[in-house]
């Protein structure tokens, strides 16, 4: 199934997408809800980022075809032999279509395309074996980057946390094999990442235990799972997409930031 939140006329929502038709849900898909029944056209709505985090943890060097385009940001030589985990803010969360704001001053700022999982159901301390059950589904993301503030700044707060750099959507899909979805990321139409997420290095199973073994992670939370080879710069005006086998395809512009 696929899940959506939305605007429509003026009213703001979450709502199940079945044939090109949003119907709305009252509640929250994580919890107890209610499908209503006036579903109106896809075309019709405004997208809006498919969940409102509490959260979002993100995965660094997580595909073995990333270690050595990274190196420079991280320092590793090689994968981690344990989850890579850092925070992005839920300030910096945008839907699809939202522009992607670049920072002045921030110089270089990537793309990465990545499976984010989104948490369903409160864990803590989760084994690998019961990790998927906590999982609700998942959705495309952009763990935008700047290259400059990550490399010099203590951590990584602005360089993966300023506004408009975590751009999900556009549904949330329940029912998929995390292990093996092929993603794609497109710059102005050309193809510049392509894996299949069978090759991340510590799969979601693994990075939700080790996640839920120091936090508490609450329905709504994401775990962005890393991103696989070579990233680009962004420019203002470009169009990146982010597509997910079984989800959808994440598309979103890029600006300046305004003087
Ligand atoms: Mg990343």
């Amino acid at each position: 199934m696929l899940f959506a939140r939305f605007r429509h006329n003026g009213l703001e929502a979450y709502g199940r997408v079945e044939d090109g038709r949003v119907r709305p849900l009252q509640g929250d898909p994580f919890g107890e809800h209610r499908l209503l029944d006036e579903a109106v056209s896809l075309d019709s709505v405004r997208l809006l980022a498919p969940v409102r985090p509490g959260k979002i943890l993100a995965a660094a060097v997580n595909y073995p075809s990333h270690v050595a385009g990274s190196r420079a940001m991280t320092g590793m030589a090689e994968a981690p032999s344990a989850p890579a985990l850092f925070l992005k803010p839920a300030s910096s969360v945008i839907g699809p279509d939202d522009a992607i704001v670049l920072p002045r001053g921030a110089g270089r700022v990537d793309y990465e395309g990545e499976l984010v999982a989104v948490i369903g159901r409160v864990c803590r301390g989760v084994g690998a074996g019961d990790a998927l059950a906590h999982v609700f589904g998942y959705t495309c993301g952009n763990d935008v980057s700047a290259r400059d503030w990550q490399r010099d700044d203590l951590q990584w707060w602005r360089a993966k946390g300023s506004d408009t750099f975590s751009p999900i959507g556009p549904f949330i899909a329940t029912g998929l094999d995390p292990a093996n979805l092929e993603l794609r990321t497109r710059l102005n139409g050309r193809e510049v990442q392509a894996t299949n997420t069978g090759a991340l290095i510590h799969d979601v199973a693994a990075l939700v235990s080790f996640a839920s073994r120091a936090m508490t992670l609450e329905p709504g939370d994401l775990v962005f799972t890393g991103t696989p080879g070579e990233t680009g710069r962004l420019s203002t005006g470009d169009v990146v997409e982010v597509e997910v086998e079984g989800i959808g395809v994440l598309r979103n512009t890029v600006a300046a930031e305004e003087a």
